[in-house]
């Protein structure tokens, strides 16, 4: 694989017409000098010269790359509050994690999010990966006040991580492989970028149950499309030895919340709220066990 091909050739998403006029709103944002970053719940950039009228050039633009899925951030007194709480899922693993020095990658990385709050740790390098040039756009926003030299954005998916031979001491891969058709085939990628002994954290929707078997919705689950496969514990970890792991440990298990996803000013049309079933909260609405996600840490061989 020829991965800086595939990262040439990504570069040219900047340019497709949806996204091309965000670009140009970026391109004229002010450069801010005296920032100082709050690296919390809320990632927080505050500045006392900003001025009003670049205040409102700041919060046009960011109102151009709705929706806002992941966050908060606090852009100079500007609120983005993004559809989903993050800092749930980033506060549930953070004492899990140790990254100083490190080089870390986070497969499926959306705006950031986590990638900003991760520098809290000092690490050697962030290398954030997702195939959506508008979220690339959302966390150059960001990025642009941030102004880390640590962090790199591509627009590249879980199945080119295998391009990058043995490079990450860590890797996060949260929320995407229940969307991948073959999840150990997304297993290998992950550890293919990953140096011999190095970490991998994941999560993703679970079933309960001893057996190694999965749950292959019928169309949407828990109103979510391109869901495929939902594993119980046991197949998860059969995915990860057959891809390459040892060492699974089960950090966490928790039922999803509607607090954690919902409809904000900051997304254009509806959030999850009515996910599960109005007269049995086990299930969903399409009658599947409600969603439970679990979270681990296992191991490159
Ligand atoms: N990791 C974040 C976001 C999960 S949402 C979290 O856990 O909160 C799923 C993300 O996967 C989206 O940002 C989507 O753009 C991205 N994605 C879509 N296709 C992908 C692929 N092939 N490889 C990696 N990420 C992908």
């Amino acid at each position: 694989m020829d991965i800086d091909k595939i990262i040439e050739e990504r570069r040219s998403w900047l340019g497709w017409k949806n996204i091309a006029p965000l670009r140009e709103a970026l391109k004229k944002l002010p450069r801010i000098d005296d920032v100082e970053v709050l690296l919390d719940d809320t990632v927080t950039i505050r500045s006392d010269s900003v001025t009003s009228a670049q205040r409102e050039q700041i919060e046009t633009a960011a109102r151009m790359m709705i929706p806002w899925r992941k966050g908060p951030f606090d852009l100079f007194g500007i609120f983005i509050d993004s559809e989903w709480r993050s800092f749930k899922k980033y506060n549930l693993l953070r004492p899990y994690m140790d990254l100083e020095g490190k080089r870390v990658a986070d497969v499926g990385c959306n705006n950031g999010y986590y990638m900003f709050r991760m520098l809290e740790f000092r690490p050697h390098s962030i290398m954030g990966v997702d195939p959506s040039p508008l979220f690339r756009t959302q966390f150059d926003l960001i990025n642009l006040y941030v102004k880390s030299r640590l962090l790199r954005y591509e627009m590249l998916g879980i199945e080119h991580m295998r391009g990058f031979a043995d490079m990450f001491d860590t890797v996060f891969c949260l929320g995407v492989l229940y969307h991948r058709s073959d999840p150990i085939a997304a297993l290998k990628s992950l550890k293919q970028c990953l140096k011999r002994g190095g970490e991998l954290f994941l999560d993703t929707f679970m079933i309960d149950g001893e057996e190694p078997v999965c749950l292959v919705p019928e169309s949407t689950y828990s109103k979510i499309s391109n869901v495929h496969f939902v594993p119980t514990i046991s197949a998860l970890e059969n995915w990860c030895k057959k891809a390459g792991f040892e060492g699974f440990e089960v950090l966490e298990i928790v039922k999803t919340e509607k607090e954690e996803q919902r409809k904000t000013e900051w997304i254009a049309g509806e959030s999850l709220d009515a996910f599960l079933d109005p007269h049995n909260s086990a299930l969903t609405v399409e009658g599947y066990p409600a969603p439970k996600r679990v979270y681990i840490k296992t191991y490159r061989k």
